[in-house]
């Protein structure tokens, strides 16, 4: 069995800045993914509503971390860990693979949350990995192609009014202004709480509402979905039920971490949160293990949001302890540098440190500036400015000419992103079988 000084799980915000600091001290690392990309959740929605393409957002992350030497990236799903032996069982295209460390930091994200309504998943469409963004634009462009009179079609349910609810509901509708306007569309977006943006509030959440509402798109406060059958969606709020004719739910209200947290919860004894989070200890060590780390949207820690900041800073602090530049057992404090959320072209809002608030052209420009310093990779930002050029100044969605070209084949774009996804990476077709498996048992 091979071993290393550390082994990082997960290839996201988390694990990727965990394993870029460990390199300045050249300490040996085996990254291991189920993905073979470093994904830039936060643009999904812009997959989705073809202003990027998927390889913009998501560099491979061995081509990501090549000049990391002393990082080595493995693709595979982690499926067991025996935390007293210092060994991690992972599956891979050829097979079940172990390897042993000193350390380890388990950074494998968040998804879905139903509350409650599992069945849902497969009625709804979801916003958290490239097949999701890639499935929900050739199910978009279905839409366009369906006859006029088609009302569920044209119809679009966004559920959570937080900042990806208002985004991809901001965008949808765009799509049909700027795009494909001859094509009418009605979009709905369903918001539990009183307001859009509920932890941003005020000034910014009421700046949100207005510029949906003024773009035509029906804002549904207080209000809860509370029944997803066939083509129709039951909404429930203060002013009664409704049922709304619709083929598209997009749904952005929850999450849950993902299966491995149960996994090291099982195997620390950690304990968990209503969502399966992991309840770390302040130095974000799990359980009574001072050797196994756990990171970003996977644990619960002072109420820290599930922000990409939060997951790089815990990945950095982790890292810092295990090279030696921090003390073992130092308390991870966040350090927060804001929020921000895209309402629609030329609209942001931004909630910066020290009480600044932005909205409108100005925090859009903040908005562009911040994304292209994060986004990985040279060639993926010069990409992105031009998608973005194209889509904001002009009207053009440079995604759906691939979604169309694809369709003239007939078989469709995700389905063929999804089948060479999962040829080239086993650790992601692993991922799907074991999910499989576990809804069926
Ligand atoms: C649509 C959307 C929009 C968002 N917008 C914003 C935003 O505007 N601003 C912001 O700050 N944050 C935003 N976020 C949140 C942000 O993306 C997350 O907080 C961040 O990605 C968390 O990083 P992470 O490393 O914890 O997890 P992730 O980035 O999700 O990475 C998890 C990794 O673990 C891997 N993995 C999972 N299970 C296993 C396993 N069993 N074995 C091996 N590998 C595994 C996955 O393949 C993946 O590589 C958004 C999220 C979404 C979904």
């Amino acid at each position: 069995m091979r071993s290393t000084d550390v082994v990082v799980i997960g290839s996201g915000f988390g694990g990727l800045s965990a394993a870029k600091q460990l390199a300045k001290s050249k300490v040996p690392t085996t990254l291991i993914s189920a993905t073979p990309e470093h994904l830039f959740q936060p643009l999904l929605y812009q997959v989705a509503t073809g202003v990027l393409d998927a390889e913009e957002i998501a560099p491979p992350i061995a081509e990501v971390l090549s000049g990391y030497d002393t990082v080595d990236v493995v693709e595979g799903y982690v499926s067991a860990l025996d935390a007293q032996a210092q060994v991690v069982t992972y599956e891979t295209a050829a097979g079940t693979e172990q390897i042993g460390y000193k350390k380890l930091i388990v950074a494998a994200g968040a998804a879905q949350g139903y509350f409650g309504h599992d069945d849902w998943a497969d009625r709804t469409f979801s916003l958290k990995s490239l097949d999701d963004a890639v499935t929900l634009r050739a199910h978009l462009y279905d839409c366009v192609q369906a006859p006029l009179n088609d009302e569920a079609a044209h119809t679009f349910v966004v559920v959570g009014g937080g900042a990806t609810g208002v985004e991809i509901a901001g965008q949808i509708r765009e799509l049909h202004d700027r795009f494909f306007t001859d094509v009418p569309a009605t979009v709905y977006l369903v918001e539990g709480a009183g307001d859009l943006l509920p932890v941003y509030g005020g000034r910014l959440s009421a700046f949100a509402r207005e510029k949906l509402e003024a773009s035509g798109i029906e804002v549904l406060t207080n209000a809860f979905v509370t029944e997803i059958g066939g083509d129709v969606v039951t909404v429930s709020g203060a002013d009664g039920e409704r049922q709304i004719r619709s083929r598209t739910v997009v749904w952005s209200a929850g999450v849950q971490a993902t299966p491995l947290a149960g996994v090291i919860a099982e195997a620390t004894g950690c304990e968990t949160d209503r969502a399966g989070r992991l309840l770390i200890n302040p130095d974000l060590t799990v359980g009574g293990r001072a050797d196994v780390f756990a990171i970003g949207d996977m644990t619960s820690l002072r109420g820290y949001p599930g922000q990409s900041p939060v997951a790089m800073q815990q990945g950095r602090h982790a890292a810092d302890m295990i090279r030696g530049k921090t003390v073992t057992g130092t308390a991870f404090h966040y350090l927060d540098k804001g929020s921000m959320a895209v309402v629609n072209r030329h609209n942001a809002v931004v909630d910066a440190p020290l009480g600044i608030k932005l909205t409108g052209f100005l925090g859009w420009l903040t908005w562009l500036g911040v994304h292209l310093f994060y986004l990985v990779g040279f060639r993926n930002r010069v990409a992105a400015v031009v998608s973005w050029f194209r889509s904001f100044a002009g009207s053009k969605r440079p995604g759906f000419d691939e979604v169309g070209a694809a369709r003239t084949g007939a078989e469709t774009e995700a389905v063929e992103v999804r089948d060479t996804i999962a040829d080239q990476a086993p650790g992601r077709a692993a991922a799907a079988t074991r999910e499989q498996e576990q809804s069926v048992s």
